[in-house]
């Protein structure tokens, strides 16, 4: 199996080369058709998996064509959200990586440290935000993150996040989403309040499980 034969635009064949990926991952091989097809998805998967490209590949890939100055103010399409600091940074490295072909601005927002460098990021205009829970509703509170225009909204390590007792954060979050999106929910483990979660958030996804 080759990056190729999953409809990989050349851009991100290009990034991956450089990145010495030779091969999908099996979640990698059964993520990215279904996240191209724009359907909502149920992953089970650990972290080492491959997981962060398994969604990462495929939403560059859908949004790349959004982004330029040609098309008006940038604004938020993708958010990522996720329960650390590590995991946030983690992320954005991989979008550095797979998109260093591509025209597409991220960033990361994270509790912990001074909000000047990330407020000023977001005002600079990105497409994609990766965010943890807290300091992403703090920023939504001041009026400096608005999610009207959120495309696809990952939820990533679902039952680590309601572990941390990120439950109502996550909530308050969805709230704000638009209705009309596609959602990509990963967690390692299914148990049943992350099902439940998972109900809330998903419309008809398709399960992937590795
Ligand atoms: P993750 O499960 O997203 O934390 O990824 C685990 C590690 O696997 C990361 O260091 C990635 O850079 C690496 N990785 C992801 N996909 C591939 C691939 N197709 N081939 C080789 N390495 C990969």
């Amino acid at each position: 199996m080759l990056f190729e034969q999953l409809n990989v635009i050349e851009p991100i064949l290009k990034a991956l080369q450089t990145e010495g990926y030779t091969t999908p991952t099996p979640i990698q091989a059964q993520a990215i058709p279904i996240i191209l097809q724009g359907r909502d998805l149920l992953g089970c998967a650990q972290t080492g998996t491959g997981k962060t490209a398994a969604f990462a590949i495929p939403i560059l890939q859908q949004l790349k064509d959004e982004a330029g100055p040609q098309k008006g103010p940038r604004r938020i399409k993708c958010l990522i959200l996720t329960p650390t600091r590590e995991l946030a940074i983690q992320i954005g490295e991989s979008f550095t990586a797979y998109g260093r072909n591509l025209s597409l601005k991220h960033t990361v927002v994270f509790g912990g440290v001074s909000q000047h460098a990330q407020v000023n990021a977001i005002k600079s205009g990105i497409d994609i935000l990766v965010a943890t829970p807290g300091r992403l509703l703090d920023l939504m509170g001041q009026g400096i993150i608005s999610l009207k225009h959120i495309q696809i909204f990952v939820l990533d390590e679902a039952d680590r996040m309601l572990d941390m007792g990120f439950i109502h954060d996550v909530k308050r979050v969805i709230l704000q989403l638009p209705m009309k999106r596609q959602s990509l929910f990963f967690s390692a483990t299914m148990p049943p309040d992350v099902a439940k979660l998972a109900d809330t958030i998903l419309t008809k996804p398709a399960k992937v499980e590795v």
